[in-house]
């Protein structure tokens, strides 16, 4: 079995495969795991915070703030290549598909947080986990409230939702003092956790080489073979052929691209956003608790003495451009929300960094085999790749040593 693909759901998947005593051979085309989306995201795994991001009247809220300065951005140039996509993007913020998505895309995320804790108890993980729960901030009642009445729509029984006090998110984060007199109040996910996806990546490749599979790094897929009608192997630009009995495509943004020329149309659009990593000094003044602040539309987490910030969405199609002005606009985020650390912040160090988030217009992503026998899809996890990586690799994996997954496939089915 081949994996195009060493991002976090490439890499997860190689590692549950070989867990089954399957063959796997897992190809990139950088010299690294994740060196694209999975590489610095916020670093949330949040399963209570899976719905997508298409609720009911997001038309018009796009239309009155998805300019320069806004969370939300629609470059002119991108609006041809957008329309099918956002037309379809629009379509599933009707109010019964929403629900129905976010209630699949919460459910994989669930799994997902279950089968992240087993694999900690199977192999020896180290990627500046975070397993106590994070905080959800909100700075006006009714804004908590609307969000407390999204939850209990989705109502999933394994998402686990505490309304705390001010006094008790201070206690919990005093890097929040500065903003406690502005905020409402504060939702705690006690199963939430955080992570550094691309450490995480790294340590799925080893614990996967451990148990025999192949790694190759460096090797870039020109072309997905087949032979009547059946995949066969893959063709790497060095003209190489690597026969393989079956096909897994992990390739993020890439995706669509790959399987293409094989008669497949993936409706996922690359939704670009930030994120800024700082080398702290001041490790007293930086929270510790993965955050997310909706007013500020910003995510934060702690990997160890680094301080991570992340946000923002552009519709700027491939374009994988760091924009000076986003970045600032991240960065101002992060300072209203922790004003102690604002001379850190602007001092320059902060690492900036953007990636595509590989985003289907329903929310959740495409799992299973398609209709051409022997390719199968583990792509499209939009902004919850992470949060979903090791639940979409366990049902891949299961699907592939002739097992029922432990969830119903059918709303992931490509
Ligand atoms: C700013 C930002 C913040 C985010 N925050 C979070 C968060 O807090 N929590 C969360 O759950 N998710 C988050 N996400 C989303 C998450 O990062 C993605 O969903 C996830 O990284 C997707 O992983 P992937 O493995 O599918 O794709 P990728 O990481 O892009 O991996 C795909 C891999 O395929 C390889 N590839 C592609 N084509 C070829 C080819 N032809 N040959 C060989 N190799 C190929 C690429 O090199 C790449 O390494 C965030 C995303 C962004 C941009």
């Amino acid at each position: 079995m081949t994996i195009i693909g060493a991002g976090v759901v490439g890499a997860t998947t190689a590692l549950s495969l070989a867990e089954r005593g399957l063959t796997v051979t897992v190809l990139d085309r950088h010299r690294q795991a994740a060196a694209e989306t999975s590489h610095a995201n916020g670093g949330g795994v949040t399963p209570g915070h899976a719905e997508p991001w298409n609720s009911p009247g997001i038309g018009k809220r796009l239309l009155s703030g998805s300019g320069a300065g806004e969370p939300f951005r629609i470059h002119a140039h991108a609006l041809p290549g957008l329309v099918g996509w956002g037309l379809r993007f629009l379509w599933q913020s009707k109010a019964s598909r929403y629900y129905a998505n976010a209630r699949h895309n919460t459910r994989l995320a669930v799994y997902s947080g279950q089968c992240l804790k087993r694999l900690r108890e199977r192999h020896a993980l180290a990627y500046h986990q975070y397993t106590d729960g994070s905080l959800e901030l909100y700075f006006s009642r009714s804004e908590l409230e609307h969000a407390l009445k999204l939850r209990r729509q989705i109502d999933d029984p394994g998402v686990e939702i505490r309304v705390i006090d001010v006094d008790e998110v201070v206690a919990m984060e005093p890097a929040l003092v500065p903003v406690a007199g502005r905020m409402a109040g504060a939702m705690l996910l006690p199963l939430h956790e955080s992570g550094d996806a691309c450490a995480f990546s790294a340590e799925m490749l080893r614990c996967a080489q451990q148990l025999g599979a192949n790694i190759r790094l460096g090797a870039e897929i020109q072309r997905i073979e087949q032979r009547q009608g059946r995949v066969v192997g893959v063709r790497l630009q060095n003209d190489e052929l690597l026969d393989a009995d079956a096909v897994v495509v992990a390739a993020g943004c890439n995706s669509p691209a790959l399987v293409r020329p094989l008669g497949l149309r993936l409706p996922i659009y690359p939704v670009k956003g930030y994120s800024a990593t700082l080398e702290l000094e001041q490790l007293e003044l930086a929270p510790t608790i993965p955050l997310l602040d909706l007013e500020h539309r910003i995510v934060t987490a702690r990997f160890g003495k680094r301080l991570r910030m992340a946000g923002l969405a552009d519709f700027d199609g491939y374009n994988r451009s760091i924009r000076p002005d986003r970045i600032e606009l991240l960065l101002e985020s992060a300072c209203a929300l922790l004003p102690r650390l604002a001379e850190e912040i602007r001092s320059g160090r902060a690492e900036p960094w953007a990636g595509l988030r590989p985003m289907t217009p329903k929310g959740p992503p495409m799992l299973g085999p398609t209709r051409v026998p022997g390719l199968y899809l583990n792509t499209g996890h939009g902004s919850m790749g992470w949060t979903q990586a090791a639940g979409s690799a366990e049902v891949l994996a299961d699907l592939l040593a002739e097992k029922a997954p432990a969830i119903d496939l059918a709303p992931y089915r490509p």
